[in-house]
Protein backbone atom coordinates (compact mmCIF):
# COMPACT_ATOMS: atom_id res chain seq x y z
CA UNK A 1 0.00 0.00 0.00
CA UNK A 2 2.67 2.59 0.82
CA UNK A 3 3.30 3.39 -3.31
CA UNK A 4 -0.56 3.76 -3.19
CA UNK A 5 -1.86 7.29 -4.63
CA UNK A 6 -4.92 8.69 -3.00
CA UNK A 7 -7.16 8.07 -5.77
CA UNK A 8 -6.13 4.64 -5.47
CA UNK A 9 -6.64 4.36 -1.73
CA UNK A 10 -10.45 5.89 -2.47
CA UNK A 11 -11.10 3.39 -5.14
CA UNK A 12 -10.25 0.41 -2.86
CA UNK A 13 -12.72 2.03 -0.38
CA UNK A 14 -15.79 2.00 -2.62
CA UNK A 15 -15.18 -1.59 -3.77
CA UNK A 16 -14.41 -2.55 -0.23
CA UNK A 17 -17.81 -0.97 0.93
CA UNK A 18 -19.56 -2.79 -1.95
CA UNK A 19 -17.83 -6.23 -0.98
CA UNK A 20 -19.18 -5.56 2.58
CA UNK A 21 -22.53 -5.19 1.83
CA UNK A 22 -23.03 -8.14 -0.98
CA UNK A 23 -21.35 -9.81 2.11
CA UNK A 24 -24.65 -9.11 4.48
CA UNK A 25 -22.34 -6.17 6.32
CA UNK A 26 -24.86 -3.36 6.25
CA UNK A 27 -27.53 -2.12 8.67
CA UNK A 28 -29.29 0.56 6.96
CA UNK A 29 -26.60 3.41 6.50
CA UNK A 30 -24.43 2.20 9.60
CA UNK A 31 -21.14 0.89 9.97
CA UNK A 32 -18.00 2.63 8.80
CA UNK A 33 -14.57 1.75 6.94
CA UNK A 34 -11.67 3.96 7.02
CA UNK A 35 -8.11 4.19 6.04
CA UNK A 36 -4.94 5.81 7.14
CA UNK A 37 -2.95 7.53 5.00
CA UNK A 38 0.25 6.37 3.83
CA UNK A 39 2.23 9.83 3.11
CA UNK A 40 0.17 11.44 6.46
CA UNK A 41 -0.12 8.58 9.14
CA UNK A 42 -2.17 11.71 11.37
CA UNK A 43 -4.80 11.19 8.69
CA UNK A 44 -7.12 8.82 7.30
CA UNK A 45 -9.79 8.59 5.17
CA UNK A 46 -13.29 7.74 5.86
CA UNK A 47 -17.08 6.72 5.23
CA UNK A 48 -19.42 9.50 5.26
CA UNK A 49 -22.66 9.29 7.45
CA UNK A 50 -26.08 8.96 6.13
CA UNK A 51 -25.14 6.86 3.20
CA UNK A 52 -24.44 3.08 2.92
CA UNK A 53 -21.63 1.56 3.16
CA UNK A 54 -21.76 0.51 -1.22
CA UNK A 55 -22.52 4.60 -1.72
CA UNK A 56 -19.04 5.60 -1.02
CA UNK A 57 -17.90 7.53 -4.02
CA UNK A 58 -14.24 9.76 -4.70
CA UNK A 59 -16.60 12.62 -3.71
CA UNK A 60 -17.87 11.97 -0.58
CA UNK A 61 -14.94 10.12 1.59
CA UNK A 62 -13.62 12.78 4.29
CA UNK A 63 -10.47 13.00 5.24
CA UNK A 64 -9.98 13.17 9.10
CA UNK A 65 -7.77 13.62 11.85
CA UNK A 66 -6.63 11.49 14.98
CA UNK A 67 -8.97 13.83 16.89
CA UNK A 68 -11.49 13.28 14.79
CA UNK A 69 -11.54 16.80 13.32
CA UNK A 70 -12.55 16.43 9.31
CA UNK A 71 -10.14 18.39 7.65
CA UNK A 72 -11.31 18.05 3.89
CA UNK A 73 -14.74 17.21 2.49
CA UNK A 74 -18.18 18.26 2.97
CA UNK A 75 -20.35 15.54 3.64
CA UNK A 76 -21.70 14.40 7.61
CA UNK A 77 -19.01 12.83 9.61
CA UNK A 78 -20.33 9.73 11.84
CA UNK A 79 -20.53 10.72 15.38
CA UNK A 80 -18.94 7.35 16.07
CA UNK A 81 -15.39 8.27 14.35
CA UNK A 82 -13.55 8.31 18.01
CA UNK A 83 -13.79 4.19 17.20
CA UNK A 84 -11.17 5.17 14.26
CA UNK A 85 -9.25 7.94 15.32
CA UNK A 86 -8.36 6.38 18.65
CA UNK A 87 -7.64 2.69 17.19
CA UNK A 88 -5.29 5.06 15.02
CA UNK A 89 -3.95 6.52 17.60
CA UNK A 90 -3.13 3.70 19.79
CA UNK A 91 -1.85 0.98 16.98
CA UNK A 92 0.74 2.18 14.52
CA UNK A 93 0.30 -1.15 12.67
CA UNK A 94 -3.10 -0.59 11.95
CA UNK A 95 -4.20 1.16 8.84
CA UNK A 96 -7.70 -0.02 8.31
CA UNK A 97 -10.47 0.09 10.70
CA UNK A 98 -14.10 -1.53 10.21
CA UNK A 99 -17.09 -1.07 12.38
CA UNK A 100 -20.11 -3.18 11.21
CA UNK A 101 -23.24 -4.45 13.24
CA UNK A 102 -23.55 -8.54 11.59
CA UNK A 103 -26.18 -10.01 12.83
CA UNK A 104 -24.71 -13.29 14.47
CA UNK A 105 -21.51 -11.59 15.63
CA UNK A 106 -23.58 -9.16 16.93
CA UNK A 107 -25.72 -12.53 18.46
CA UNK A 108 -22.56 -14.13 19.47
CA UNK A 109 -21.62 -11.04 21.15
CA UNK A 110 -24.28 -11.10 23.93
CA UNK A 111 -23.75 -15.02 24.77
CA UNK A 112 -20.26 -13.45 26.65
CA UNK A 113 -18.52 -16.74 25.56
CA UNK A 114 -15.23 -16.96 24.31
CA UNK A 115 -14.46 -17.57 20.36
CA UNK A 116 -13.91 -21.35 19.89
CA UNK A 117 -12.29 -22.63 16.46
CA UNK A 118 -15.48 -24.78 15.72
CA UNK A 119 -14.48 -23.78 11.82
CA UNK A 120 -11.31 -22.42 10.31
CA UNK A 121 -12.14 -18.43 10.23
CA UNK A 122 -12.23 -19.23 13.91
CA UNK A 123 -8.39 -19.86 14.48
CA UNK A 124 -7.82 -16.60 12.93
CA UNK A 125 -9.85 -15.16 16.27
CA UNK A 126 -8.86 -18.02 19.07
CA UNK A 127 -7.85 -16.41 22.16
CA UNK A 128 -7.37 -13.00 20.07
CA UNK A 129 -10.78 -11.48 20.10
CA UNK A 130 -11.11 -8.28 22.46
CA UNK A 131 -14.11 -7.54 23.77
CA UNK A 132 -15.96 -3.93 24.60
CA UNK A 133 -18.35 -4.16 27.41
CA UNK A 134 -18.77 -0.41 28.70
CA UNK A 135 -21.91 0.33 27.15
CA UNK A 136 -24.35 -0.68 24.11
CA UNK A 137 -24.38 2.66 22.82
CA UNK A 138 -22.74 4.19 20.25
CA UNK A 139 -19.16 5.34 20.38
CA UNK A 140 -19.44 9.20 20.65
CA UNK A 141 -16.38 10.56 22.50
CA UNK A 142 -12.90 10.29 22.58
CA UNK A 143 -13.28 8.57 25.86
CA UNK A 144 -15.10 6.04 24.58
CA UNK A 145 -13.39 5.20 21.29
CA UNK A 146 -9.93 4.97 23.64
CA UNK A 147 -12.05 2.43 25.64
CA UNK A 148 -12.30 0.50 22.57
CA UNK A 149 -8.64 0.64 21.56
CA UNK A 150 -7.90 -0.57 24.58
CA UNK A 151 -10.40 -3.80 24.86
CA UNK A 152 -8.83 -4.34 21.22
CA UNK A 153 -5.45 -4.24 22.70
CA UNK A 154 -3.09 -5.81 19.80
CA UNK A 155 -5.81 -8.03 18.51
CA UNK A 156 -7.29 -7.78 15.08
CA UNK A 157 -10.43 -7.62 16.10
CA UNK A 158 -12.95 -6.27 19.11
CA UNK A 159 -16.53 -7.53 19.77
CA UNK A 160 -18.53 -4.46 20.81
CA UNK A 161 -21.18 -6.45 23.12
CA UNK A 162 -24.62 -6.17 21.96
CA UNK A 163 -23.73 -3.70 19.44
CA UNK A 164 -21.37 -4.68 16.53
CA UNK A 165 -18.14 -5.37 15.77
CA UNK A 166 -14.39 -3.77 14.87
CA UNK A 167 -11.77 -4.90 12.78
CA UNK A 168 -8.47 -3.62 12.02
CA UNK A 169 -6.12 -4.56 9.21
CA UNK A 170 -2.69 -3.70 7.92
CA UNK A 171 -4.77 -3.50 4.37
CA UNK A 172 -8.42 -2.76 3.50
CA UNK A 173 -7.95 -6.18 1.85
CA UNK A 174 -7.43 -7.77 5.41
CA UNK A 175 -9.98 -5.72 7.20
CA UNK A 176 -12.57 -6.43 4.85
CA UNK A 177 -11.98 -10.71 5.16
CA UNK A 178 -11.36 -10.45 8.65
CA UNK A 179 -14.90 -8.62 9.05
CA UNK A 180 -16.26 -11.79 6.90
CA UNK A 181 -14.35 -14.37 8.54
CA UNK A 182 -15.16 -13.13 11.65
CA UNK A 183 -19.41 -13.09 10.93
CA UNK A 184 -18.94 -16.87 9.70
CA UNK A 185 -16.68 -17.78 13.21
CA UNK A 186 -19.77 -16.54 15.07
CA UNK A 187 -22.20 -18.15 12.89
CA UNK A 188 -20.90 -21.47 12.96
CA UNK A 189 -20.13 -20.97 16.96
CA UNK A 190 -23.47 -20.43 17.48
CA UNK A 191 -25.23 -23.20 15.10
CA UNK A 192 -22.39 -25.70 17.30
CA UNK A 193 -23.58 -24.23 20.45
CA UNK A 194 -27.17 -24.32 19.82
CA UNK A 195 -27.01 -28.20 18.69
CA UNK A 196 -25.14 -28.85 22.20
CA UNK A 197 -22.37 -30.58 22.78
CA UNK A 198 -19.88 -30.23 21.05
CA UNK A 199 -17.05 -33.09 20.84
CA UNK A 200 -13.13 -31.69 22.33
CA UNK A 201 -11.34 -29.34 19.75
CA UNK A 202 -8.05 -29.57 18.33
CA UNK A 203 -4.90 -28.63 20.25
CA UNK A 204 -3.89 -25.36 20.78
CA UNK A 205 -0.51 -26.10 18.49
CA UNK A 206 -3.00 -27.18 16.03
CA UNK A 207 -5.06 -24.04 15.92
CA UNK A 208 -2.35 -21.83 16.16
CA UNK A 209 -0.65 -22.91 12.73
CA UNK A 210 -4.01 -22.67 10.69
CA UNK A 211 -4.12 -18.94 12.38
CA UNK A 212 -0.55 -17.94 11.33
CA UNK A 213 -1.44 -19.77 7.75
CA UNK A 214 -5.08 -17.94 6.97
CA UNK A 215 -3.44 -14.59 8.52
CA UNK A 216 -0.79 -14.43 5.39
CA UNK A 217 -1.25 -10.94 3.77
CA UNK A 218 -1.46 -12.77 0.46
CA UNK A 219 -4.74 -14.80 1.63
CA UNK A 220 -6.51 -11.61 2.28
CA UNK A 221 -5.58 -10.31 -1.13
CA UNK A 222 -6.27 -13.02 -2.91
CA UNK A 223 -9.69 -13.43 -1.79
CA UNK A 224 -10.50 -9.84 -1.49
CA UNK A 225 -9.69 -9.58 -5.08
CA UNK A 226 -11.93 -12.13 -5.85
CA UNK A 227 -14.79 -10.57 -3.88
CA UNK A 228 -14.21 -7.52 -5.73
CA UNK A 229 -14.79 -9.36 -9.09
CA UNK A 230 -18.20 -11.50 -7.89
CA UNK A 231 -19.44 -7.93 -7.20
CA UNK A 232 -18.47 -6.81 -10.49
CA UNK A 233 -19.70 -9.82 -12.29
CA UNK A 234 -23.28 -9.33 -10.48
CA UNK A 235 -22.98 -5.62 -10.82
CA UNK A 236 -24.14 -4.96 -7.27
ZN1 LIG B 1 -22.22 0.99 15.64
Amino acid sequence: MAKSTHKDIKQLLIMAGKVLVAQGQDDFTRGHISFRLPDNPKLFFMKAHSIGLDEITMQNILTIDLEGNVVAGSARRHSEVYIHSEIFKARADVNCVIHTHPTYSVAFSATGRPMKCYGQPGALFYEALGVYADTINLIRSHAMGAGVARALGRHRAVLLKNHGVVVTGRSIEEAVVGTIMLENAAMVQLIVEAAGDPAPEFSRADIEKLKHDIGQPEQFKVNFDYLVRRVKRRGK
